[in-house]
C-alpha cells in the first residue's frame, strides 16, 4: 500500500508510523552531549548514537532562536518562511519591529499541515515568545492540538492552548523564567501528554539559560543534558522516534584572563565615521528576556542613510574581532534571509567577539558569568541525531531543519515498537 504523504512548503514528508519526537535543545553546542557523554551522565544517548544516527548539522545565520525553531517548524529558510531575528527595523516608520508576531510568518508550519491532513499535534516550548508562531495555524483541543509554553503554563486554556490545568498533570510547580527548570517542565509534560494522548507529533523546544552560562563539560551542564537524558529514555520507551538537534550552538565570549565580555561597539564605530543619525545597527537578539547575555551576539545588522555603505563596510572589516561584512544582497543570498527584513549591511563577529550598539545601550549588570553568547557563524554545527538507522541517508549539507524529514522520511522504525504503558 502506498504510504500517506503529506506537502508542506514543497517539502514532503510520510505520514508517521510511530509517534514523532523532534527536540530543540536551545544552545546546544555539540561539545555539551560529548562531554556529558564520555563523563557518563547521558547512557540513554551514548546508546542511541551508537545504534541510530548521529550527524552534525548547520543551523541556519543569524544563529538565534526565533529564526531556527521557525525553520525547523516549516522545514525551510528564513527566506521562505520570514523571520530573521526578533528585530528588524522599518525605515519608513523609523521603528523597531517585534517579529515575534504570526503574522510575520510568510509559509506555514509542518504542525499545522499535518494537523490539517488529520495528526495529533503537541508543540510545548519553554519561553512563551515563541508558542505564538508556532502554533501559527493551529487548531486546539483534545485529541486534536496542543501548544503552550511552560514560563505560563498556568495560564493555559483548552481554547488558546487545547489544554488546562497544566500544573496538576505534570506534577511540578510554575517555573521561573530563568531557570533550568523552566526546559526541564518542557520535558515532563512531554512525557505525560506522550503517555496520555500519544500524539502523532510532538515538538519540545527548551531555553538556553543554562548554556548561556556554563561551559560543555561544567557540572550544571552535565546536570542538565542528565536531566534530559533520562527523558528522552522515558519517550523511546514508548516506541516514539526521537530526533535531537538545536537551534545554534554557543561559544564563550569573553576575554579568558579577565572574564570581561569582548565587544565591538558597531554604533559608536559607524557614528563616529558616518555622523549620528545616519546609520542604525540592530541587534536582533535584542527581546525581552536580555539579562543572561546582555543583549550581546555576534551578529548584526546595519541599516544607512546617506552613507556609502561599501566604504563603511571596508572600514568595519578592518576592525580586529569583525570576522564577515556583507551587502544586503551578499548576507540575503549566502544565507537565505528574506531583503526586506535586513538591513543594508550584515555584520559577523569572530567566535569570541560579540557586536553592541554602543557600551552605555548594553546593561550587563545582569551577567553574573562571564559572558558566553551566539549569532555568528561559529555557532552554526548542531547535532542531528535520531534513535533510528536513517536508511539511504546523504550526511553531507544537512540543515537542522531537515529534523522533520529525518523523521518522517528516513526513520527505520522498529517492527513492534513497544506498548504505550
Ligand atoms: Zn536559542
Ligand atoms: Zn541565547
Amino acid at each position: 500500500m502506498e504510504r500517506r504523504k503529506v506537502e508542506v512548503n514543497g517539502r514532503e514528508y510520510d505520514w508517521p508510523d510511530a509517534p514523532i519526537v523532534v527536540v530543540c535543545i536551545d544552545g546546544s553546542e555539540p561539545d555539551y552531549m560529548d562531554r556529558a557523554i564520555s563523563m557518563g551522565h547521558m547512557p540513554w544517548l551514548a546508546e542511541a548514537r551508537q545504534t541510530g544516527t548521529d550527524c552534525v548539522a548547520d543551523c541556519v545565520v543569524p544563529t538565534f532562536t526565533n529564526p531556527n525553531n521557525l525553520s525547523i517548524a516549516t522545514g525551510r529558510p528564513p527566506s521562505v518562511h520570514g523571520i530573521a531575528g526578533n528585530f528588524f527595523w522599518n525605515p519608513e516608520t523609523g521603528e523597531e519591529v517585534m517579529m515575534n508576531d504570526p503574522a510575520f510568518l510568510r509559509c506555514g508550519t509542518i504542525f499545522a499541515a499535518f494537523q490539517e491532513a488529520g495528526a495529533q499535534v503537541t508543540v510545548i516550548t519553554a519561553k512563551d515568545k515563541l508558542r505564538r508562531q508556532l502554533g501559527y495555524e493551529m487548531r486546539f483541543g483534545k485529541g486534536v492540538g496542543i501548544c503552550f509554553s511552560s514560563e505560563k503554563a498556568d495560564q493555559a486554556t483548552l481554547a488558546e492552548n487545547g489544554i488546562e490545568d497544566v500544573l496538576d498533570l505534570v506534577g511540578m510547580p510554575i517555573p521561573d523564567v530563568y531557570s533550568a527548570e523552566l526546559s526541564e517542565f518542557v520535558f515532563a509534560a512531554g512525557v505525560e501528554l506522550m503517555r496520555r494522548d500519544r500524539p502523532d507529533i510532538m515538538y519540545l523546544s527548551t531555553t538556553d539559560y543554562i548554556q548561556h552560562k556554563h561551559a560543555p563539560g561544567a557540572e550544571v551542564a552535565n546536570n542538565f543534558y542528565a536531566m534530559m537524558d533520562g527523558y528522552w529514555a522515558q519517550l523511546d520507551a514508548m516506541g516514539c522516534v526521537i530526533v535531537l538537534t538545536a537551534d545554534h550552538g554557543m561559544n564563550a565570549k569573553h576575554d579568558p584572563a579577565s572574564g570581561e565580555p569582548k565587544v565591538v561597539y558597531l554604533q559608536s564605530l559607524l557614528d563616529g565615521w558616518a555622523g549620528e543619525g545616519k546609520t542604525r545597527v540592530i541587534l536582533p537578539i535584542t527581546d525581552p528576556y536580555v539579562v543572561h547575555h546582555g543583549a550581546l551576539g555576534s551578529y548584526a545588522t546595519v541599516y544607512m542613510r546617506g552613507v556609502d555603505s561599501e566604504e563603511m563596510a571596508r572600514r568595519l572589516f578592518e576592525i580586529d574581532g569583525i570576522m564577515e561584512v556583507h551587502s544586503k544582497g551578499e548576507a540575503c543570498r549566502r544565507y537565505e534571509l528574506p531583503p526586506d527584513r535586513v538591513g543594508d549591511l550584515v555584520v559577523i563577529g569572530e567566535c569570541d567577539v560579540t557586536l553592541g550598539t554602543s557600551a552605555e545601550r548594553h546593561d550587563l549588570t545582569g551577567l553574573t558569568e562571564p559572558l558566553r553568547s551566539h549569532g555568528g557563524v561559529t555557532e552554526q554545527k548542531v547535532p542531528l541525531i535520531m534513535n533510528r538507522v536513517a536508511a539511504g541517508l546523504k550526511t553531507e549539507g544537512l540543515r537542522n531543519f531537515d529534523a522533520f524529514d529525518l523523521a518522517l522520511n528516513y526513520a527505520v522504525t522498529k517492527s513492534e515498537p513497544a506498548a504505550a504503558e
